[in-house]
């Protein structure tokens, strides 16, 4: 049977129509992501070069078949960009205008009123090439990333190699031989087109999908001004931690900081000299723990420390040395940063509550606190804070 060209294209017109439609109102405006971003302008693209080329045949084929080729490229290229994207990747703008403006220039040149596939080779090589370079791009992309971004990867290389044999064969054969027509021709490309457009749209939906729900969990677990880990994240995470260390019979030192006098702050340079200076002490916290070490906001001007491996008194030295940090920074909006107190305390041998670590270095920072500020003080050990 042989199949209408153009009812195809009509027919692929009608499905990247509703794709976009339901890719732009139901993902792209929850998720306001640049990659789902891309592929809207992607699917547009392929769309209205489509619908170019149905005035092939008619007095407008002069620049309809041109602009045709060049929306095409640019709808590889959207995709591209896309994938880069996925990779915080940028794309200046001459690397997204230059294939499609290359592809038009030499089909106006290639006498396109007479000839249906005017600059047929380039369109061919730029579509196999923006492909394979798209493909390229979610390869790199590590590979628990997502579900979806492999079969997208290996989806786009197949359609990149479906190119590149189409370029060979029209290269060999001409857009009219034998071989182009039955393997490679527009119908061919038609029908594979309408299936990837729809297998990719609902993949890069599972792929938005995904990427918002990982900001959802980044955002439910940092602190939103300081970046640290907020309450609920350092606590779950440091009760498994200090499971994982009376496994492994390690210690560990729990550190309390509580910025002195900063309502004084606040009440003599403003609110946002205060957030400079939380911002500021997280700062310096995460420039001095090491990798292994929690650091998080425990609320307001608290912050709070797990630090595996650490005795009080390796702990108090780390302690002394974010003090000298914090004023060490130059602050923007506040004439000084204020001092810290710190209460440490440590697990002793065997298991021990979060709570219970918590509470007793709280009475220490209490202590530093009376002592005069800027300060740190050991908690007396645990087990006569609990007996006591
Ligand atoms: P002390 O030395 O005893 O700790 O005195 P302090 O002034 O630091 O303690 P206090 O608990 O009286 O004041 C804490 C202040 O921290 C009160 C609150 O307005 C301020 N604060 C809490 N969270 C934020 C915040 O996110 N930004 C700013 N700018 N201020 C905050
Ligand atoms: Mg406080
Ligand atoms: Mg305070």
């Amino acid at each position: 049977m042989m199949l209408d060209t153009s009812t195809l294209r009509v027919g692929l017109a009608v499905v990247t129509l509703t794709l976009l439609c339901l890719f732009y109102f139901i993902t792209y405006r929850r998720t306001r992501s640049p990659f789902s971003g891309w592929w809207c302008s992607a699917l547009l693209f392929f769309l209205t070069g489509s619908a170019s080329y149905l005035l092939d045949g008619t007095e407008h084929q002069a620049w309809a078949n041109p602009l045709g080729n060049t929306l095409l490229v640019g709808g590889a290229v959207a995709m591209w960009a896309g994938a880069r994207s996925l990779r915080n990747g940028s794309s200046p703008l001459w690397t997204l205008l230059a294939a499609p403006s290359l592809t038009g220039v030499v089909a106006v040149l290639d006498h396109p009123a007479t000839n249906n596939w005017s600059g047929g080779a380039v369109l061919l090589g730029m579509m196999g090439l923006m492909l394979g370079l798209s493909s390229r791009e979610l390869f790199l992309l590590d590979v628990d990333y997502s579900r979806v971004h492999r079969p997208l990867a290996y989806g786009s290389a197949f359609l990149a190699l479906f190119y590149a044999g189409r370029l060979t064969a029209f290269l060999i054969d001409g857009p009219e031989g034998p071989v182009f027509v039955a393997y490679f021709g527009s119908v061919v490309t038609t029908l594979l087109t309408s299936m990837i457009l729809v297998l990719a749209s609902f993949t890069m939906a599972e792929l938005s999908n995904e990427q918002l729900t990982r900001d959802l969990r980044a955002r439910a677990t940092v602190d939103g001004l300081t970046g640290l880990l907020n309450r609920t994240a350092f606590v779950d995470l440091a009760e498994n931690e200090l499971r994982r260390l009376s496994g492994a019979r390690t210690t560990a030192a729990l550190v309390l900081a509580d910025l002195d006098h900063f309502k004084a702050v606040n009440d003599q340079y403003g609110h946002a000299a205060g957030d400079e200076a939380l911002q500021a002490f997280a700062a310096a916290c995460t420039s001095a723990v090491r990798s292994t070490d929690l650091v998080g906001r425990y609320g307001g001007e608290e912050f709070i420390l797990l630090l595996p491996g650490l005795t009080p008194e390796r702990a108090g030295q780390m302690a002394a040395v974010i003090s000298r940090r914090l004023q060490e920074a130059q602050p923007n909006v506040a004439a000084r940063l204020p001092t810290v107190s710190y209460g440490i305390a440590s697990t002793g041998p065997g298991r021990v509550d979060l709570q219970a670590l918590i509470a007793s270095a709280d009475a220490a920072l209490y202590r530093a606190k009376t002592l005069g500020r800027d300060r740190s003080v050991l908690a007396t050990s645990l087990r006569e804070e609990q007996t006591a």
